[in-house]
């Protein structure tokens, strides 16, 4: 497959420039670990530096632009996304081997994304409260400044929308550092963000790995950073934000999220859903159900049939992703990868393997461990690929007990027909979203992020752009 057309440089003030840095990157295809280029461009202190100022002097400038005028150019960005959905696609297979169907979806989410929040640009209301106590009180949610957006390698193209599109509805300007693993399909975009209308410095691209991600966090200029990531990462993010000026700070981390199959669930949708749950992206996904939970009484069945659908899923395991028909891809490279196997041979150890348990170079085969032990990493660490753990219970307050015992919260699936049951597990269990009979499915509307260790704030919906505006009262003395 020919590969579109890509961009190594930053994308500054609409302009594509070289970095002052002088330093590159390397992306390697996952499929066939070839190098698909050395030249990405790392944004050095100087280069975070002038990306900042361009992006106060944007920030002067759109924060009169009227309401509704904001949502122009965020309409068009979309129109264009869509119209080029299929380059993007390509370019995000390339660098981090998503299958081009889940690509497609992924584009449309993008595009969805953009106006969605262009919805919003024009609906942002105050409050009013009376003058009883001689104060006449008006609250206005006011744009912060100047944002920064750090994204993960698994979704990097819907991670810059989830940012982006609500922090410049809001009325902020926003720097985006790509993942340094998978930067090419969101560098691309610079194209259409100058295209679309938008003015420069308003919305910047910029490349690099954690030196560059902590410019964005220390920065004393920058008002908001929001971090997708690993906890790890996110715990050092806060803490330079802190450290620096107490800039505002959304977390969105990892996951370790449980699935509970009851003995009344439909079987065949609590199969097919749970299979889906932790192979989609190939297990690279924060909201992977990598613990599930069946009832004693379908543990033997459910079981077998979870076997089936991993093997089935497995069997398709080293074809390009890049071919339509390839519904399982590569990990991201070849480190992670490593790691994937080495929580592999430690499961081995620490539970029962009932399939998968090998690679084919960057591919690891959907794996099923049954009765892990508590404390073993595969049950208690994100493992972030085609994993997953199985233990039985008898009750449901056992099942919820189970569901809970986790550092995370990100996500929780429950199958069950029985309503009740369903309204009481969800509102049990400590998650941040909790889907009944199915696994993870991206809403836009709806609020989205962690309990416990899985984040901090809320991306998506109206929180995810509320978190883009500081509070403001004004008190009128009606005496004056
Ligand atoms: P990571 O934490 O290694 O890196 C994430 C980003 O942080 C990258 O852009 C990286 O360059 C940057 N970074 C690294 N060190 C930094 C530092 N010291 N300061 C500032 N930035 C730094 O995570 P990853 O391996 O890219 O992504 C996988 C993780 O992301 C998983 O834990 C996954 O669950 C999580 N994730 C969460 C969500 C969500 O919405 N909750 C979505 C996708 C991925």
């Amino acid at each position: 497959m020919t590969l579109p057309k890509f961009e190594t440089k930053l994308f500054l003030n609409n302009e594509y420039v070289d970095a002052k840095s002088g330093e590159t990157l390397t992306v390697v295809n996952p499929h066939n670990n070839d190098v698909i280029t050395d030249k990405i461009q790392v944004a050095g202190e100087a280069d975070i530096d002038l990306a900042v100022d361009y992006a106060e002097a944007a920030f002067k400038e759109w924060r009169k632009v009227p309401s509704a005028q904001r949502s122009e150019p965020m309409k068009k960005f979309a129109q264009l996304l869509s119209s080029y959905s299929e380059d993007y696609s390509k370019l995000e297979t390339a660098s981090m081997g998503m299958p081009g169907m889940l690509g497609s979806m992924v584009g449309q989410l993008a595009v969805a994304c953009f106006n969605y929040y262009a919805g919003w640009t024009d609906k942002i209301a105050g409050d009013t409260f009376p003058e009883e106590d001689g104060a006449y009180k008006i609250v206005r949610h006011e744009p912060l400044g100047v944002c920064a957006g750090i994204g993960a390698w698994n979704v990097p193209l819907m991670l810059f929308c989830y940012k982006v599109a609500p922090a410049v509805a809001a009325g902020n300007s926003i720097i985006f550092k790509t993942s340094e693993r998978a930067p090419l399909a969101v560098l691309q975009l610079g194209h259409l963000i100058k295209e679309a209308g938008f003015p420069p410095g308003l919305i910047q691209l910029v490349s690099g790995a954690g030196p560059t991600g902590g410019l964005l966090a220390s920065h004393m200029r920058i008002r908001k950073i929001s971090f997708t990531g690993s906890v790890a990462t996110g715990k050092k993010v806060k803490e330079m934000a802190t450290k620096s000026n107490l800039k505002r700070v959304t977390l969105e981390l990892g996951g370790k999220s449980p699935a509970l199959v009851f003995d009344d669930a439909n079987f065949e949708t609590a199969v097919a859903q749970c299979a889906q749950g932790v192979l989609i992206n190939s297990g690279e996904a924060c909201v992977a159900t990598s613990r599930t939970f069946v009832q004693e009484s379908v543990a033997q069945k459910f079981i077998a049939a979870l076997k089936t659908a991993f093997e089935s899923t497995g069997s398709g395991m080293g074809s390009d992703p890049a071919l339509p028909s390839t519904t399982f891809g590569p990990l991201v490279d070849q480190k992670h990868s490593d790691i994937v196997m080495s929580f592999i041979e430690s499961g081995k150890k620490d539970a029962e393997i009932l399939t998968g348990g090998s690679r084919k170079s960057n591919y690891v085969e959907p794996t099923i461990f049954l009765n892990p032990k508590e404390d073993s990493r595969i049950y208690r660490d994100e493992i972030f690929g085609p994993v997953m753990s199985i233990k039985t219970f008898k009750t449901e307050e056992e099942a919820i007990k189970l569901a809970n015992d986790t550092s995370y919260g990100l996500f929780s699936a429950i199958f069950t027909t029985n309503l009740n049951r369903a309204l009481r597990v969800s509102s049990a269990v400590e998650a941040g979203t909790v889907a009944v009979n199915s696994s993870f499915m991206p809403s836009l509307i709806a609020p989205f992020g962690g309990w416990k260790q899985s984040g901090y704030g809320r991306e998506a919906g109206k929180d995810g752009m509320m978190s883009y505006l500081e509070t403001k009262t004004i008190l009128i003395n009606m005496n004056g």
